[in-house]
């Protein structure tokens, strides 16, 4: 009985913390829409009712698995076991802060790997695929969960309090700044003051426009609070910057990308011959059909098309055909070119793809289909191009 008015009594708390902080951004950036903030939007396109309607929804499941968490660790006997303190003298006023800040990097350590787990094209689809289904994200995003991420999500509260000391009050703020933080980063809109850019911080915080790319994406920037784990695994998006300079920009006027290129050019004044170097044009073979694809550059873009040579065995004549066309790819930074389409002649579909430069003698053609990426296709430079 206990346990179930505790239940209770943490419901209105919860309930109350997401209506406000998700809520009253969503009526000031969704409702309200001034005119002022059309330059902070981070995609054009507008999420629609049925997204609130549908985020909303899981949202409620999630925050019941939230508050049922909360009553097994925070109220049950099994509180006995935790490193939770009530004394602020224990470890000194100063402990509250720095815990937090040590709660933060521990919550965005254990979600960076579990997010990468999550993406795993066996877990994705019944873990994860709800969150995903927001790729233009919106403040009731935050809490958008299937059944069992949020049990995932949920589990940072145990694994925070058996490994570190922490005040209710500490853990309050944890709860609050925590949810505040992924709001923001599901807001659609970039609101980052212009000198962020120019501080240390940028290198280390990420941003709306971060965790904005991971929704439209699909791929990349799996941290919640920092850059730090992206960086060094190496798995951050590689339009990242150029994407946030570019909102930025439209808000504060160009001279961000005067720092971009004043940065570009003293930290890689060899980034135009790398990027030469790296072109994706000329002839290459696919390693798998050894035919072979001749990419063009027009206005811009990338294009090409995939002959294969297929071996007939009754006249061994040679056949040709087209295995795939490739479509109006944009080059992003000297390894990745995106948001190109995949023509597959055969089955008469079009799949949306990414090439990544793997070596100025190797490509990578990523087909992606709905939300898995489903087939990588290896082209190696053909010689003489
Ligand atoms: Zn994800
Ligand atoms: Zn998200």
């Amino acid at each position: 009985m206990e346990y179930i008015n505790s239940f209770l009594r943490f419901i209105p708390v919860k309930f109350i913390q997401y209506f406000l902080l998700a809520g009253i951004p969503f009526l000031i950036f969704y409702v309200w829409k001034s005119s002022a903030f059309i330059k902070s939007k981070i995609q054009s396109k507008n999420a629609l009712n049925k997204d609130f309607k549908r985020e909303i929804l899981h949202s409620l499941v999630t925050m019941m698995i939230i508050i049922l968490m909360q009553v097994i660790f925070l109220v049950s006997p099994i509180k006995e076991y935790t490193l939770l303190y009530l004394e602020i003298d224990k470890y000194g006023p100063w402990f509250i802060p720095v815990s937090l800040l040590i709660a933060l990097v521990i919550h965005d350590t254990y979600f960076y790997w579990m997010h990468r787990l999550v993406h795993h094209p066996r877990l994705f689809k019944i873990v994860h695929l709800v969150h995903h289904k927001s790729t233009n994200p919106s403040p009731w995003t935050s809490y958008s969960f299937q059944f069992f991420e949020s049990i995932s999500e949920a589990m940072i509260l145990p694994i925070l309090v058996f490994i570190l000391p922490m005040h209710p009050i500490s853990l309050m703020l944890f709860s609050f700044s925590s949810f505040a933080i992924n709001v923001y980063g599901h807001l659609g809109y970039e609101i980052l003051p212009k000198w962020f850019r120019k501080s240390w911080l940028f290198e280390i915080v990420n941003s709306s426009v971060y965790h904005n790319l991971h929704h439209s994406r699909f791929k990349g920037n799996y941290g919640l609070y920092f850059r730090v784990w992206d960086r060094l695994m190496k798995t951050e998006h590689p339009s990242y910057v150029a994407e946030y300079d570019k909102i930025q920009e439209r808000r504060f006027g160009k001279s961000i990308a005067a720092i971009v290129l004043f940065t570009s050019l003293f930290f890689a004044p060899n980034l135009e011959g790398f990027a030469q170097q790296n072109d994706i044009k000329g002839i290459w073979q696919d390693e798998e059909t050894n035919g072979l694809v001749n990419i063009s550059v027009k206005d811009g873009k990338y294009f090409g098309k995939l002959l294969s040579f297929g071996n007939d065995e009754d006249d061994s004549i040679l056949k040709k055909e087209t295995v795939y066309i490739l479509k109006e790819f944009e080059k992003e930074s000297a390894t990745q070119y995106c948001c190109g389409r995949v023509y597959l002649p055969k089955s008469k579909i079009h799949l949306d793809g990414e090439i990544t430069v793997l070596n100025p003698n190797r490509l990578k053609i990523e087909l992606i289909i709905g939300y898995v990426y489903k087939k990588e296709v290896f082209l190696k430079r053909a010689k003489g191009s």
